[in-house]
Order: structure tokens, then sequence, then C-alpha cells
């Protein structure tokens, strides 16, 4: 029991590292980094089925950013580089699946929501593609 208290705790460190206000905005930038992984294989296992959630996205541009600012506060060009355009994809991938999701077609028959590229409602088969998606009552 001592020696895990030593190990947590001891001259004043923290699980032995010198904590200072960077070095916590560097190891907030690596919980926020990590936890993305944990995020997308659970939307996986729960749609069993590979999915990439929005929220992984934003936890990659947070986290690679926090990186990105300790990287170069510490002046290193190793930490500099690993996260200096990741930054690019994340917000594309970001503005991708924002306008995906804006142009999801709503079935005029059954109200149910299909993806942009659907011709035909999931649900009922009605055509959505057309300009008028209400389904015309004769
Ligand atoms: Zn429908």
């Amino acid at each position: 029991m001592d020696s895990i208290t030593h190990l947590i705790w001891h001259d004043g460190k923290l699980f032995g590292i010198e904590w200072s206000f960077w070095k916590a905005i560097g190891w907030c930038g690596n919980a926020v980094f990590s936890s993305r992984f944990i995020v997308q294989w659970y939307a996986t296992e729960k749609k069993k089925q590979v999915v990439v959630p929005t929220s992984f996205w934003w936890l990659s541009l947070v986290g690679s950013l926090l990186l990105l600012i300790y990287g170069l506060r510490q002046k290193d060009s190793v930490f500099i580089f690993a996260y200096a355009f990741t930054w690019i994809p994340y917000i594309r991938n970001l503005m991708i699946q924002h306008k995906n999701h804006k142009a999801k077609r709503l079935c005029g028959n059954c109200d149910t929501i299909s993806p942009a590229s659907a011709n035909f409602c999931s649900k009922c088969g009605t055509n959505v593609s057309g300009p008028s998606q209400k389904p015309e009552l004769a």
C-alpha cells in the first residue's frame, strides 16, 4: 500500500512528473486525443459497423491543437511536425459531415430521414430525390 502511495505521489511529484502549467496543457492534449479512440470504438461496437462519429473529429482537433501548443512551447520539432498539419483533414471532415447532415432527405410520406445520396426512402420506398419530396395526392 505504501509503495502505491509512493508511485502516485513522492518528492512533490504526481506520478513522478514535474508538473507545470504547460505540462498540464500537454497532458490534457494527450487525454483528449486518446479519448477519441474510445469514442470511435464505442460507436462502432454499438452499431456493429465501422462508424466515425462527429465527436471523433472534434476530439482529434482539440487534442492535436493542445499538443501542438505544447510542442511549440517546448520548441520540440518532433511534436510540432507531428501536429502541425493534422488539423486540416479534421476541419475538412467536420465541414463535410456538417454539409451531409444538412443535406439529409426527409421523406414526405413517413418522415424517415435518409442520407443525401438516397433516391428512395429506406422505410417506405417513396422517391425522395425530386425537388418536391411531398407525395402528390390525387
Ligand atoms: Zn418514407
